[in-house]
């Protein structure tokens, strides 16, 4: 089976947020059980052609994804030339251009290219025209591209609605099967909470929308291994490895103590969604329970601000650092005892996992792919409600969990590490919406077939 798979960002060679997690390691994986999966992602400007490697062919841009043998096929250069560094996605028109460009690149590189795919598989609203396109495209059109059966499957993997809902929501009523990234997600997007005022068209394609939870790739993100951080830890020595990562981390934010709970926030500063003004209402409280406080993110001015000025006020027990930084992230995943993941909404989550893996015990709002991967008490912490009240006491209970002398953290710190996020079972899934996608087109053009 022949699968493109396509994507704004792919981690090692762009990457911004949770996608480019996502595009990095489940494509390789999907190419363990034999697919024959290919990436393509638009040509930023800042991917340095020495360090991957890329050569030219007609215009398009190739190499493989990091250290594996997927290849990944840059697109759309010219569109994306001025564009500057690759940031996280705030909502203008000129990014919808630039997308449209990057389907109208896609078209025209699968209609040239002797490599067919069978399934499309796009993620997010940046797809969206690709995906409108072969919708419409007659069977005449695809059999001139050289498609024998006139068959171009379409997948469309959810990540975040919340984005150019507009766009997204052409890609939704476009491809043959949609898919959200947890369980929980695919159900909450089917009420008015979450659906971002796409609930009519989303209920509309209810038999057709799945939930399938994203993996991460554990030859990056393992404590064991971490290149990132200053001493290297396992399962068997976790206390006296996190013990020196967070000595190192303490004295780096110069924080005064490091018997203190120390909590970690990494992400998108995205009010809308990331919950940073409850957490920015809570510091004060936090810190005045004993908590020391550590932010690393970037994105957004007025939460960047309350952050800013509220850590400014406690400078020994709070900092927030306003940037994206791969080692430092890495740091806190391995130097706090906690991360705190107060969103309002969640569609999977990748930093619980990570956390989890290195120790840190995940406080999150009860929602999206948080409830389907953290168990309250047993490998973290769930709280109900979304407000800083509710944080705060869910932030409370671990306080005490974990200067109590009992076993419970200590025990839910090695369940929580040997939790299993790994793509295995999802990207299983993934074969089967494949295989159920490539039916699903078969049979709408054999019926369209006879229509004629
Ligand atoms: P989202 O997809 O909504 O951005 P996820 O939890 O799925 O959120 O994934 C976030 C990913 O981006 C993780 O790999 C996290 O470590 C990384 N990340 C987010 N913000 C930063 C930052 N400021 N510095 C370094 N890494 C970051």
């Amino acid at each position: 089976m022949k699968v493109l798979f396509v994507a704004a960002e792919a981690a090692p060679i762009v990457k911004v947020g949770g996608l480019g997690d996502v595009a990095g390691s489940l494509p390789p994986s999907l190419m363990r059980l034999g697919v024959d999966i290919r990436v393509a992602i638009p040509w930023y400007p800042d991917i340095d052609a020495v360090t991957w490697k890329i050569s030219e062919n007609k215009g398009v841009g190739e190499t493989r994804l990091g250290d594996t043998d997927v290849p990944v096929y840059l697109l759309s250069r010219d569109v994306f030339a001025n564009t500057g560094k690759h940031e996280a996605i705030v909502g203008t028109d000129e990014e919808e251009k630039w997308f449209a460009g990057f389907c109208a690149a896609i078209i025209e590189f699968i209609r040239g290219s002797d490599w067919k795919p069978d399934v499309f598989h796009g993620n997010d609203w940046h797809v969206a025209q690709a995906l409108e396109h072969f919708e419409k495209a007659t069977t005449e059109e695809l059999r001139s591209w050289g498609y024998a059966s006139a068959n171009l499957a379409s997948l469309v993997t959810i990540h975040n609605l919340s984005y150019h809902t507009e766009v997204l929501r052409k890609a939704i009523l476009s491809a043959d099967l949609i898919n959200a990234v947890s369980p929980s997600y695919a159900r909450e997007i089917l009420t008015e909470e979450f659906c971002e005022g796409l609930c009519a068209e989303l209920n509309e394609r209810k038999v057709d929308l799945s939930g399938v939870i994203n993996g991460i790739d554990y030859g990056f993100w393992d404590p064991k291994k971490d290149a990132f951080i200053s001493s290297q830890y396992g399962g068997e020595n976790w206390m006296e490895g996190k013990k020196r990562n967070k000595e190192a981390l303490v004295a780096k934010l110069g924080f005064s103590a490091n018997d203190r709970l120390l909590l970690g926030f990494v992400g998108r500063l995205d009010p809308h969604q990331k919950g940073v003004l409850v957490l920015a209402g809570a510091i004060e409280r936090l810190v005045n329970m004993g908590c020391q406080v550590v932010i690393l993110g970037s994105g957004n001015a007025r939460a960047e601000k309350a952050l800013q000025q509220v850590c400014e006020r406690h400078p020994e027990s709070c900092k927030a650092l306003l940037k994206y930084d791969e080692a430092l992230a890495h740091q806190i995943y391995a130097g706090a005892d906690a991360l705190v993941i107060p969103s309002r909404f969640e569609p999977c989550g990748l930093i619980q996992m990570i956390a989890m893996k290195y120790g840190t015990l995940p406080i999150a709002h009860a929602v999206g792919g948080l409830k389907d991967t953290i168990q309250d008490g047993k490998n973290g912490i769930l709280y109900e409600n979304y407000d800083s009240s509710a944080f705060v006491q869910a932030v409370e209970r671990a306080y005490r969990m974990f200067t109590d002398q009992g076993s419970q953290w200590g025990n839910m710190v090695q369940s929580a590490m040997k939790a299993d996020f790994s793509w295995d079972r999802s990207a299983q899934e993934y074969v089967k919406l494949y295989e159920r996608a490539l039916e699903k087109s078969k049979n709408t053009h054999s019926m369209s077939l006879r229509h004629i």
